[in-house]
């Protein structure tokens, strides 16, 4: 690593956004900051405006942006270009300066950007797991037609990376590896009864054992979608059937995922459940630097367990399954409906076991069809979204 690579974050203000300014900023002489994006929090953007002093700054909330302007005239970092609006993302995601590109958006608003650096031939950095679920093998196309490098940043996926064979690259298929083992916390309800499940908050199902993450991610890691969508994604990345891939609970997080090979040999990765490790490794790939993490105490781990899922307690990991099999859109509107269900729960409308009902019900309402162009994603995104709505009203009746 010899040359200073330009890089843009997308969705800077999230906690991916937030961890992987922490390790640029440990390595100056390797990444320059070009561009930081936000969608509403315009003070955190600032914050990271004076600290980073990126070329261009993106508030895609176009009501706020002139206050930003602004405010950031009257800083000493006043000759930060602007711009806002969702077209903006795509725009700075394929700057000619930019290498690499942190794709840590939350949800399909992160699609278009993210698909943009992927054919620009941009290195990018995938937090961003629902842009890749809801677009599939378009997604994966798009990186090998035009050789972009893809580095997955969900810990089990970057955990999977590392454990294949040397010179492995993101989309091959690996005929050595003969299954995966996806890893999962159980998140915050693995244990309660399910009866108490559809009174549980917003509150509780935020408030993740392990992991300090954005809010949908904590509610996806509750129900466990979060690892239905991650086996989706493990199908695409890796080139592998669903049926590759096992899902193991080990509550304690300290194995991220695994890899089974044909001679018996399974690699696990381990470390503390810090995102800096995976973004790290991602950012110095293929070699590595410090990350701020602690090193792992393994006296204090102490024991490990594993348990298989329980799908009766995780629907959605059943209805994420059903998705991958009947293939074509089906992946894209479970992710639009899950999208629609937690935000729902989020603010209160539905209970907790009602986001496997929406997601269910809207799965049934939209048949198959194929997903073969870009076109077809959006609008069968749109669709999911505006039957999930409708469902959302329904419930009770
Ligand atoms: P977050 O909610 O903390 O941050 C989301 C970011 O996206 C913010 O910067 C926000 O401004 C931006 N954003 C939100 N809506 C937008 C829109 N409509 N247009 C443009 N920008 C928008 O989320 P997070 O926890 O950082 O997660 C980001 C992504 O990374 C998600 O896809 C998540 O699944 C994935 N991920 C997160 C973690 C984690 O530890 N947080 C781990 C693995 C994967
Ligand atoms: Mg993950």
């Amino acid at each position: 690593m010899s040359k200073t690579k330009g890089i843009c974050i997308l969705g800077a203000t999230g906690s991916i956004g937030v961890s992987t300014l922490d390790v640029v900023a440990r390595h100056p002489a390797l990444y320059k900051v070009v561009a930081l994006t936000a969608n509403t929090n315009t003070d955190a953007l600032f914050e990271q405006c004076l600290e980073h002093h990126p070329e261009y700054a993106v508030v895609v909330d176009e009501k706020r942006v002139q206050a930003f302007r602004e405010k950031i005239k009257a800083s000493i970092v006043s000759d930060i270009k602007i711009l806002s609006g969702a077209k903006a993302l795509e725009q700075v995601a394929t700057l000619p300066n930019v290498d690499s590109v942190m794709a840590a958006i939350v949800g399909a608003a992160g699609l278009l950007p993210s698909l943009a650096a992927a054919q620009a031939g941009k290195t990018v950095l995938l937090a961003n797991k629902e842009a890749l679920v809801m677009s599939g093998d378009i997604f994966m196309q798009a990186v090998t037609e035009s050789g972009a490098q893809l580095l997955p940043i969900d810990s089990e996926h970057n955990a999977i990376f590392q454990c294949m064979p040397a010179a492995y690259k993101t989309g091959q298929h690996s005929p050595q590896a003969r299954r995966i083992l996806l890893t999962a916390s159980g998140g915050p309800f693995r244990t309660t009864p399910l009866a108490d499940l559809p009174a549980v908050t917003p509150a509780q199902a935020v408030a993740h054992p392990n992991w300090d993450m954005g809010k949908k991610i904590s509610v996806d890691s509750a129900t466990m979608m979060n690892k239905g969508l991650e086996m989706i994604e493990a199908c695409l990345l890796f080139n592998m059937q669903p049926e590759q891939i096992q899902i193991v609970i080990h509550p304690q997080s300290v194995i991220h995922s695994m890899v089974d090979y044909v001679d018996g040999t399974v690699l696990a990765q381990m470390g503390n459940p810090d995102m800096r490790i995976p973004i790290a490794h991602a950012l110095a790939s293929p070699e590595r630097f410090e990350s701020g993490a602690e090193p792992l105490d393994i006296f204090k781990v102490a024991r490990m367990d594993f348990e298989a899922p329980d799908f009766n307690r995780f629907p959605c990991l059943r209805l994420a399954y059903e998705a991958i099999h009947a293939g074509g859109i089906m992946p894209t509107v479970l992710n639009a409906a899950n999208e629609i269900a937690v935000e729902a729960f989020l603010d209160g409308q539905i209970r907790y076991t009602d986001i496997a009902v929406v997601i269910e019900r809207c799965m049934k309402a939209i048949p198959v069809r194929p997903a073969d162009t870009l076109d077809v994603i959006l609008e069968a995104d749109q669709q999911a979204r505006a039957v999930s709505k409708q469902l959302l009203a329904g419930l009770d009746s």
